[in-house]
């Protein structure tokens, strides 16, 4: 079945260890009950046990007692099964019985006494085993060791990992599939560390009894017969194919007549169309069909109807036709008699009741091996197990899994009976195989899995090789399934292959790959014959594939139909590691590997595939004479595919290793056929180079495909590579000239340079030139490249190295990169760790990005351009870069071939094709027709190779006459200088500098010139006649001529010398930018652009330089006039009060971060009065800005248009909501929701003189009367107008009643006005705030949007205040320009929203308000003070307050001195609260001892004296010093809001100790007290104060919510808060694999595979992605994660997916975007879903980083910019997370 893929990711499968392919259930054993009952139950059972007794005695007597047994069985076990009416599974009562009636019967005779006690004696007597063979779970991480496993299916569970010595090695980690098991303990599977500390032998409990002799000899006896009946019964059981009769033997006495139709499961099907079917046909509702189709998805089948025969056939039918339906197959349907049914249940029972029996004791578990092993009566039948090996595909899955199971426990754990079990295996291998293909399973479901237990165990390989000749059988099995798939040629031919089963095929190929891993040490003859007769086979299957699925160059048009290609390279890659293991083995000896070669060629040999059309002719070039058959690639057919050349090249190279080469003609007495074997070689090489020069356009891009896989890494070390060494065997074979007229005939490029006369054809010319640069390149691999051990005298070492340089030559690399781009051997390794650090330098990654590998210096010599593992495009990046860094370097641009390894003495020859002149010619031309004619029949890169060549034979003179040989007889350079018809190559190479389009080349061909002078010198040292005849043949070259290369040399080594210096200083210089590079970058990242923010000295400030912001003694605050870019129209315009507004892009989020409750329940927001913030702070609503500035009028423009374009664009909901008005900034594309309205600060100077005046009239508590006056005027003239209400009478101070309005004559102005669109995006700005922040509809008049503004601005604040705390930086000063430019538009903004709503609302708010200090306000559910954050309310009061200015007809606002005095009330009466709610809730036991001295501890102590006695439940008694301290450490957060709140508010600039970074607590309190107009010691207010205070402070403890809440101390929010962090994470990732492994879902116990998830902010184990975990939240169904965030992050979260090893950020219900993970591997990658699985550890930086993303607020916005990024073409559905 089916399911539509309901997880995410999991289409995505990790490269999984093959042990870990096989799947288990768990559930089957866990339903089990223990053999042994608790001795209550064993109690009430008594008197079964007598019966049981009985029954026992009686087996016991009879002889044998198979018949007995099958008699009990045949009557028992049809009552007991498959009774009831219902079609539901065995119940628990069922269960039971089973337990009593059945098993336990058998126990007690297996045991001959209470199977109890003789389970405790065989304990007692056993040892342990010491494998592991831990079977997995799905999802449990496994481990394997780099170092030592034997191959990479070795794996280890986490336990035995953690106790072995692996632990340090290089490990890998994966997360299992299910099944395969634990190999701890298993010798031939590790090289070193085989067992763990718990395996080891001589561990705790480990008695080392010998095989066998555990079991006492009657205890051994009657397992073995009782073992040999049941085994047999479930045997038959399981294959008992008959629905509707029983065995003879088990016919019951009595027949019943009922039947079940039984559904089975199949791979055809979906979950739907089965409910479907099920719902139509057999009548159930939706809820039972969707529990049947989920068993028989779990179990394979179930009966899914009970009755008469015809009652089943009919819904048998009614089945079959509704499916038939939907899909074109019928669903499977049986019917089964309901006996049938009852012991096949019973069979399966046993199954896993045989699990638990061998896993008692070894013992057992052998008896159990013997019998499932033992030969059967009739020699015609199979042994037991092999009878349920070849059904295994006929089985249901349910069934299955428990058969492999208890394979896995019994004969996988015994080294002999795996080997015999083995040895069955490989005997029933091909049938199994034919199945396995034919059935509709999974893999991991079928038996043919436990291959890779068997076949890459050594020793076993090595004898099913040697006694069953397995790789034949393997082979052969392959060979005859791919049979349908052969042409007449007996060549294999793939159009319109079945995918599907090819795909099951290719699995036969890994066994192959299995059984070859592990090279034998000790050769026996007759395992060297059966390799042989392997080899044999295997190149019996290659000749199918030799020059298969040939080409042909499509002519005029273009090829109809795509040909299929993928098939063949497949069976290509699949082979490439067998085809080098094959190799391998054959080097085993010198005899095999001589063998190996004539059985190879001897098969090549027999080959007639695209044989020549026409005889063979003569053709003459430079007089030589080649005599070939000729063969136009481009005409006639040709073959990408040539596995037998490449194996015989393959294998001659280790000929030449090993030297046996030497003794070749013993095998081969006629010698080889060299043209014949490099003729196909050099067609595919030429096929690859004419499809580069774009002749086989026509055939489109499967071709195109070809190519490109012929040449990538994962297959060209089994392909192109061996193409080039069948070339260097010919090049080193053949004589040179030949050689070369035939590369150029195949290349048909022979007359393009044997006739001076060429086509006009501009088109042709083209494509020649192009195949001529092939054709030229080529040349340089045949030549150069020797990096191979048996080519010239290099190490696998070297040869990786140099692909490491060559790739880091491109440009600097991760090591993931560079392992993707290396080949990898049958143990996925590639070398990479043995050389890296000796060729490069590891670079560390920062925040983000990954660590690279840079090239180091000394490696850079070995550079070609030319290398032949470049691609077209890293040929072109390479040679860039390098040219790049040389002008750096100011060592001209040359890109010489560098220093290559001599070949070994049987490719020595090759280099004389270099010296051959035919290939001089070749260049000649070449040059000569750049010097002489226009840009036409050459092109540059054909100069670049020409010159590459030149470079390659001086450099092979070069080396030759410095080795000081007697005779060097290899004379490129002489040959180069011979004159033909007057001009010699060297003259054109000369005149080539001339040449203007050549300019690039210039350095290069000076390089050149100059090394011909020093082989010239050379020469003339080494031999002076040679060199004197060269200058008898040259006339042009004089004694002049010598002397001006004398002063040539001489300037060119003065320039050198020179340019050396200039570069060295460069180099210095470049050095200074990088190292300093960094810092000069992050700075302006981490500051934001511009400066950071400081408080300007003003000069204007006079009298107002006092730095304080409130109260009489207030200072002057800073206005300074700004003009601003409008980022959309850049025109400047300055901000104020009465023209267009500028406004700030801006975010409004519902926040959790400042959170004292996680995961507290939010309150519905549609009636929620958000008046009081509670104190736990659970959820804020944070406004930030990126701090971008706009005209009203342009933002408008631009929100609309992108209103309306987006709306048109495919899933653009998904990026920004515009239902909620988001867009991202036009300039840094953040997202926003709003914009702030920028307005400026007004300037108010106070009258200090009238200021102080004013302050004798107005004391504190005149200042509460005159306001409570108000008040309560207020409310009289509002009831007026609505008498409905009764008058409420304020008890406060009523003995003084003050006058309504005196609270005017202290200082009243005009309202500040401002123009008409400042109004309407104030508006726009506070609805937002109430919108997003209540999440409700927008509603500009609802009462509540005055108050979101104000608590928004209090949170925003308190959200920068944390931040820069949890930094370490000062509180001003450190803030980025355009945060702190974003905040002070915030508090502005919040003080001038009043405006724009009605005053009577504002002020009922006030009332409200300060109803929170002076409870007598008489405002409904008063709160106790325990329960408000006091910088909301002081926030709300202090913006509030102007509103009680307002008069009836006068718009009126407080005058500076008003507003100076109001505002330093406000602070007082809430520090004092604030103080208050600090000792009430404060409990944490005193620090340090202190003194009970100063002022400061008596006021403290008198308060809190009196607090205890008016507080109920408050304990007394403590020392003064410890209140002052905790007042000290509790008020700082508030006063630090404050003081940031003030500033931004007023403009005065706060003490500067505030912006420094080494202030103490201290200091940084009296610095804020100051600012703030509060005494230092803090207690002194309530001295000052006293009579106003003594009364409040009885109200506010005598609420009798203090007292209760003081009672249950876990729900009181202490002060300080504390800050939010993110969990701790462990260091090593593997220590969460662990967790997650353990992880239990919640909600469901199956053993589905559950997606651990874990939430950062609070540390919750999630099961998300998963049906069970589903919540409903508002009205909607999401995923677990989505639910979880909705109250634990306020809508946003960061979840941490261990198995995928991904951060999941999600946004409101709807968004999320995953995120790397905060952990790296040694070479700094993060490994998202483990896909490598290299060890990994916790990267700080990087966890921090995302707490920053967190506490910034910036969950959001990163989850828009990843949205913008990634073409969301699929959308996931986030919200199921
Ligand atoms: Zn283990
Ligand atoms: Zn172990
Ligand atoms: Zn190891
Ligand atoms: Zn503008
Ligand atoms: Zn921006
Ligand atoms: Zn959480
Ligand atoms: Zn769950």
């Amino acid at each position: 079945m089916s399911p539509s893929s309901r997880h995410f990711h999991d289409c995505l499968i990790l490269p999984h260890c093959r042990k870990t392919s096989q799947t288990v259930s768990l559930t089957a054993v866990s339903r089990n009950r223990l053999v042994a009952q608790s001795t209550v139950e064993r109690k009430m059972a008594e008197g079964e046990e007598t019966a049981v007794r009985q029954l026992r005695m009686k087996w016991q007597e009879s002889p044998v007692c198979g018949p007995e047994l099958y008699r009990y069985l045949a009557e028992q076990v049809p009552r007991i099964y498959c009774t009831s009416e219902k079609t539901k599974g065995l119940s628990e009562e069922e269960e039971e019985m089973v337990g009593t009636t059945l098993l336990r019967p058998l126990e007690w005779y297996l045991f001959g006494e209470d199977p109890q006690l003789g389970l405790e004696k065989l304990q007692q007597g056993s040892g342990s085993s010491q494998l592991c063979g831990r079977v997995f779970k799905e999802g449990e991480t496994t481990y394997t060791c780099r170092d030592c496993a034997i191959d990479p299916t070795c794996v280890l569970c986490m336990d035995c990992f953690q106790n072995s010595v692996h632990r340090n090695h290089r490990y890998k980690m994966h997360s299992s599939s299910g099944g395969g098991f634990c190999d701890c303990g298993d010798m031939e599977a590790w090289k070193t560390g085989p067992s763990c500390k718990k395996h080891e032998p001589g561990a705790e409990g480990d008695t080392d009894m010998g095989a066998e002799s555990q079991l006492e000899d009657g205890l051994m006896e009657r397992a073995r017969m009782l073992f040999q009946v049941l085994f047999k019964y479930t045997v038959d059981m399981l294959v008992w194919e008959e629905g509707q009769e029983l065995p003879a033997e088990l016919q019951p006495s009595v027949k019943e007549d009922t039947y079940y139709c039984v559904l089975y499961n199949d791979e055809h099907h979906s979950y739907d169309h089965v409910i479907y079917t099920l719902q139509r046909s057999v009548q159930c509702d939706l809820g039972e069909a969707q529990t049947h189709t989920n068993l028989i998805d779990k179990e394979g089948r179930r009966a899914v109807k009970r009755g008469t025969l015809q009652a089943c056939q009919e819904a048998k039918q009614a089945i079959q036709s509704n499916s038939e339906h939907i899909s074109l197959q019928p669903l499977r349907v049986e019917i089964l008699h309901s006996a049938v049914m009852a012991h096949q249940s019973f069979a399966l029972r046993l199954g896993t009741w045989f699990q638990q029996v061998v896993n008692y004791s070894v013992g057992f578990r052998q008896v159990f091996c013997q019998v499932s092993l033992q030969a059967a009566l009739d020699p015609e039948l199979h042994c037991l197990i092999s009878r349920l090996m070849l059904c295994d595909a006929k089985l249901y899955k349910g069934a299955r899994k428990i058969v492999h199971d208890l394979i896995v426990c019994s004969l996988l754990m015994e080294t002999e009976y795996k080997r015999l079990f083995a040895i069955e295996f490989a005997k029933n291998y091909k049938q199994l195989q034919e199945d396995f293909i034919n059935d509709d399973h999974e893999r991991s479901i079928s038996v043919t899995a436990l291959s890779v237990q068997i076949f890459t165990v050594p020793t076993l390989a090595r004898q099913l090789i040697e006694e069953g000749n397995v790789v034949k059988v393997i082979i052969d099995t392959v060979m005859e399934m791919l049979s349908e798939h052969l042409d007449d040629n007996n060549r294999f031919h793939f159009q319109g292959y079945n995918s599907e089963r090819f795909f099951r095929i290719q699995v036969v190929f890994h066994d192959l790959k299995y059984i070859l891993i592990s090279k034998p040490t000790i050769w026996t003859e007759r395992l060297r014959q059966q390799f042989l007769e392997g080899l044999r086979a295997f190149l019996g299957m290659l000749k199918c594939m030799q020059g298969m699925e040939e080409v042909k160059r499509q002519f005029g048009q273009h090829i109809e139909v795509e040909p299929e290609w993928e098939a063949g390279f497949s069976i290509q890659i699949q082979l490439r590691h067998t085809l080098s293991m094959f190799q391998d083995w054959c080097t085993a000896d010198e005899e095999l590997l001589l063998q190996g070669y004539k059985e190879c060629y001897n098969t090549l040999m027999s080959c007639t595939n695209q044989p020549f059309k026409s005889e063979e002719i003569d053709t003459h070039m430079c007089n030589h004479v080649l005599h070939c058959k000729p063969y136009k690639v481009s005409q006639d057919p040709v073959s990408i595919h040539l596995p037998i050349s490449r194996l015989l090249a393959g294998l001659y190279v280790h000929l030449c290793r090993s030297g046996a080469i030497n003794r070749l003609h013993e095998y081969l007495p006629a010698g080889c056929d060299i043209a014949y074997m490099v003729e196909y070689p050099l067609r595919c090489l030429v096929l690859a180079a004419q499809v580069a020069a774009e002749m086989w356009r026509r055939n489109g891009l499967s071709l195109v495909s070809q190519v490109y896989y012929y040449q990538d890494v994962k297959c060209r070390d089994e392909m192109f590579d061996k193409d080039i060494i069948m070339l260097q065997i010919a090049a080193s074979k053949m004589d040179p000239n030949h050689f070369m007229i035939l590369i150029l005939q195949r290349f048909e490029l022979f007359e393009f340079f044997n006739r001076s006369t060429v086509s006009r054809d501009k088109e042709l010319v083209k494509q020649v030139n192009r195949l001529t640069e092939e054709m030229l390149h080529l040349l340089i691999i045949i030549l150069g490249e020797r990096y191979i051990p048996g080519i010239s005298n290099v190490t696998k070492e070297d040869v990786t190295m140099r692909e490491v340089i060559h790739l880091l030559c491109i440009e600097s690399m991760a090591h993931s990169g560079l392992v993707k781009a290396l080949p990898d051997n049958e143990n996925n390794e590639t070398g990479l760790e043995n050389v890296i650090q000796k060729v490069a330098t590891f670079k560390k990654p920062g925040v983000s990005g990954h660590g690279v590998y840079e090239l180091k210096k000394e490696c850079l010599k070995e550079f070609n351009p030319f290398f032949y593992h470049y691609s077209k495009s890293q040929h072109s990046k390479a040679e860039d870069a390098q040219k790049k860094r040389r002008k750096l370097e100011n060592s001209g641009k040359a890109l010489p071939p560098p220093d290559p390894p001599e070949f070994l003495p049987a490719f020595a020859n090759i280099v004389n094709v270099l010296n051959c002149d035919v290939l001089i010619h070749v260049l000649r031309t070449v040059l000569r027709r750049a010097v002489e004619t226009s840009g036409k029949l050459w092109t540059e890169a054909m100069i670049q190779r020409v010159l590459h060549l030149i470079g390659q034979g001086l450099l092979e003179e070069k080396q030759q006459l410095e080795a000081n040989r007697e005779e060097v007889a290899f004379d490129f350079s002489l040959k180069a200088r011979r004159i033909e018809h007057g001009k010699s190559l060297l003259t054109f190479l000369e005149k080539l500098k001339l040449v203007p389009p050549l300019e690039a080349q210039k350095d290069m061909i000076t390089w050149t010139l100059q090394m011909f002078e020093i082989v010239k010198c050379l020469r003339e040292k080494s031999s002076p006649t040679a060199a004197m005849s060269i200058e008898t043949t040259d006339p042009g070259e004089s004694i002049q001529d010598k002397e001006k290369a004398e002063r040539k040399r001489k300037a060119e080594a003065a320039k050198r010398h020179r340019q050396k210096i200039m570069a060295q200083m460069s180099a210095m210089q470049k050095n200074f930018i990088e190292s300093h590079k960094m810092l000069y970058e992050s700075t302006p990242q981490a500051q934001g652009p511009g400066e950071p923010f400081v408080p300007e000295d003003s000069s204007a400030m006079i009298l107002g330089e006092s730095r304080v912001a409130l109260g009489p003694k207030r200072g002057s605050g800073v206005v300074e006039r700004e003009a601003l870019t409008c980022i959309l129209c850049q025109e400047e315009q300055e901000v104020r009060a009465d023209s267009t507004a500028m406004v700030l892009t801006a975010c409004v989020q519902r926040s959790a971060v400042l959170t004292q409750c996680r995961g507290k329940v939010l309150p519905n927001t549609e009636t929620f009065e958000p008046l009081f913030m509670h104190p736990d702070l659970a959820c804020g609503t944070h406004t930030g800005s990126c701090g971008h500035v706009m005209h009203a009028p342009c933002w408008q423009k631009y929100f609309e248009a992108v209103q309306n374009t987006t709306r048109n664009r495919l899933h653009a909901e998904l990026i920004f909501d515009l239902e909620n008005g988001e867009y991202l900034c036009p300039l840094c594309k953040s997202l926003c929701n709003t914009v702030i309205p920028l307005i400026p600060l007004q300037p108010l100077k106070l009258n200090y003189d009238n200021a102080e005046l004013v302050g004798q009239l107005l004391t504190f508590p005149r200042w509460l009367e005159i306001v409570l006056a108000r008040i309560k005027g207020l409310k009289a003239t509002s009831q007026a107008n609505d008498d409905s209400h009764e008058m409420a009478e304020n008890q406060f101070f009523m003995e003084s009643p003050a006058d309504f309005r005196s609270i005017l004559s202290f200082g009243v102005q005009a309202t500040a006005q401002y123009s008409e669109s400042i109004n309407e995006m104030l508006v726009v700005c506070a609805t937002a705030a109430y919108r997003v922040g209540l999440k409700v509809d927008p509603n500009e008049t609802d009462p509540r949007v005055p108050l979101m503004s104000w608590n928004t601005c209090a949170f925003t604040i308190q959200a920068i205040e944390n931040m820069l705390e949890e930094e370490g930086k000062p509180l001003f000063g450190s803030l980025q320009n355009r945060q702190h430019a974003g905040l002070k538009a915030l508090v502005q903004f919040a003080a001038a929203q009043r405006l724009t709503s009605s005053q009577a609302v504002v002020q009922k708010h006030f009332t409200h308000l300060l109803s929170g200090l002076i409870p007598d306000l008489h405002v409904d559910g008063t709160s106790s003070i325990l329960d408000i954050d006091l910088f909301h309310l002081l926030v709300g009061l202090v913006l509030a307050i102007p509103a009680l200015y307002q008069e009836e007809a006068v718009d009126l606002q407080p005058s500076p001195i008003s507003s100076a005095y109001n505002h330093l009330y406000i602070v007082q009466l809430v520090t004092m609260a604030h103080v208050v709610q600090i000792l009430l809730s404060s409990d944490d036991p005193p620090g340090m001892l202190g003194e009970e001295e100063g002022e400061e501890y008596r006021s403290a102590t008198e308060l809190y004296q009196t607090l205890v006695q008016c507080t109920e439940g408050l304990s007394g008694d403590v020392p003064g010093w410890c209140l002052t301290d905790r007042v000290r450490r509790g008020v700082a957060q508030f006063l630090r809001c404050a003081g940031l709140f003030f500033s931004c508010l007023t403009g005065v600039p706060p003490p500067e100790v505030l912006s420094s970074n080494e202030v103490s607590l201290e200091g940084q309190l009296e610095a804020l007290c100051s600012y703030l107009a509060l005494p230092t010691n803090l207690f002194q207010l309530f001295q000052d104060h006293k009579d106003t205070v003594i009364p409040l402070l009885h109200r506010w403890c005598g609420n009798p919510a203090v007292s209760t809440a003081l009672n249950d101390t876990s729900s009181v929010i202490r002060y300080p808060r504390k800050r939010n962090k993110l969990v701790e994470l462990p260091e090593d990732y593997s220590c969460l694999l662990n967790q997650a492994c353990h992880f239990k879902c919640p909600r469901s116990a199956d053993d589905e595979r559950k997606h651990p998830t874990l939430c950062l902010f609070c540390g919750a184990m999630l099961c998300s992605n998963s049906i069970c975990c589903q919540e409903t939240v508002d009205r909607e169904v999401v995923g677990a994660c989505a639910a979880h965030s909705a109250n634990c992050g306020a809508g946003v979260g960061m979840f941490l997916r261990i198995r995928e090893c991904e951060v999941v950020l999600m946004g409101s219900k709807t968004r999320g975007c995953v995120y790397p993970a905060p952990y790296l591997d040694d070479y700094g990658e993060t490994d998202p879903q483990l896909r490598r699985g290299n060890p990994l550890h916790i990267s700080p930086e990087r966890y921090k980083k995302l707490y920053q993303l967190w506490q910034q607020h910036c969950i959001m916005e990163e989850i828009a910019r990843s949205l913008e990024v990634v073409n969301v073409m699929f959308a996931f559905d986030w919200q199921m997370l």
